[in-house]
C-alpha cells in the first residue's frame, strides 16, 4: 500500500506517519528529515540545501528527483508513506513517473485539513529528538520529563526553521505550490480529507479506519 500525506506545515503529517510506521509497519519516507540529515553531515550538498530550508523555500527539483530515484531503486517496502513529498505539481509528476516505472500504484492521498490559526502555535512549540526523530509539542504532546526524549533520553531540540518568521514563508509556499497538488490527486480520485484539528489519537483512528489497516 502506498500513501501520500499532504497538509500545511504543522498539520501533523510527521506525527501520524510515525504512528503508521510504529503500529502498522509503514516505511516512513520523509523528505524534510532526509534533507536535515544531509545538512547535518556537513557536505557541500547539505550547505546548498540549508540555504533553502532556513529560508522556508522548497529545495530545487534536481535534489528531490535524485532522492526519489535512490529511494525507489533501494526500496522493496510493501507499505510506504510519503510525508512532505510531493510538494508541488512538478514533484507530483516525478512521483507518478516513478510509480509507473516500478509498476506500482498510489492507493491514497490523505489531506490533513486544519484551522490555519492553530498552525503557528504548533510550530513554535514543536521539539524533536535528534537521535530517534520522535516529535513532541511543549503544549499538546510534551515529553514525560521536560526537554528529554521519552524513548532514548536524548536532549530535545527545536528545528532552525520553526520560527514565526520562517513559518510565514513556509505557509505561503504551501498555499501557492502545494495546494495545487491536492487537485492533482482529487482528479485521480485518490484524495481523502481528514480533520487534523482533533487530538493525535483521534486523527490516527480516522486515518487507520480510512486505510483499513
Ligand atoms: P508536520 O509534519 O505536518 O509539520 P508534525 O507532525 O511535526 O507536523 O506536528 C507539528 C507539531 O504539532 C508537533 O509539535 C506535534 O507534536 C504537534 N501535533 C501533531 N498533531 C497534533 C494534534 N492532532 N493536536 C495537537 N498537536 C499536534
Ligand atoms: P514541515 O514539518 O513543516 O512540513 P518538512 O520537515 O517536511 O517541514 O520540511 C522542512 C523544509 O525542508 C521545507 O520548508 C523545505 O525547505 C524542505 N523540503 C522538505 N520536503 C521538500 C520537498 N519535497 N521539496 C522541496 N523542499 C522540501
Amino acid at each position: 500500500m502506498i500513501v501520500v500525506f499532504l497538509g500545511p506545515p504543522g498539520s501533523g503529517k510527521g506525527t501520524q506517519a510515525d504512528i503508521l510506521h510504529e503500529q502498522h509497519g509503514f516505511f516512513h519516507f520523509d523528505t524534510g528529515s532526509r534533507l536535515r540529515a544531509e545538512i547535518a553531515s556537513g557536505s557541500e550538498l547539505g550547505a546548498r540545501i540549508e540555504q533553502y530550508t532556513n529560508a522556508g523555500k522548497l529545495v530545487p527539483i534536481d535534489i528531490i528527483r535524485e532522492m526519489i530515484k535512490r529511494f525507489f531503486s533501494a526500496s522493496d517496502a510493501g507499505r510506504i508513506m510519503f510525508d512532505g513529498f510531493p510538494r508541488n505539481l512538478e514533484q507530483a509528476r516525478v512521483l507518478d513517473e516513478s510509480l509507473l516505472e516500478h509498476n506500482v500504484k498510489l492507493d491514497c492521498a490523505i489531506y490533513l485539513e486544519i484551522d490555519e490559526d492553530s498552525l503557528l502555535n504548533r510550530i513554535v512549540n514543536r521539539r524533536f529528538c535528534p537521535q530517534c526523530g520522535d516529535i513532541y509539542n511543549l503544549q499538546s504532546n510534551p515529553p514525560r520529563q521536560a526537554g528529554v526524549c521519552d524513548k532514548d533520553g536524548a536532549a530535545l531540540i527545536q528545528r532552525q526553521d520553526d520560527t514565526a518568521e520562517v513559518f510565514g514563508t513556509r505557509l505561503t509556499v504551501y498555499l501557492h505550490e502545494t495546494m495545487p497538488v491536492l487537485e492533482h490527486y482529487r482528479k485521480q480520485g485518490l484524495l481523502n480529507t481528514i480533520d487534523g484539528d482533533f487530538d493525535i489519537g483521534e486523527v490516527s483512528k480516522a486515518i487507520v479506519e480510512l486505510l483499513g489497516v
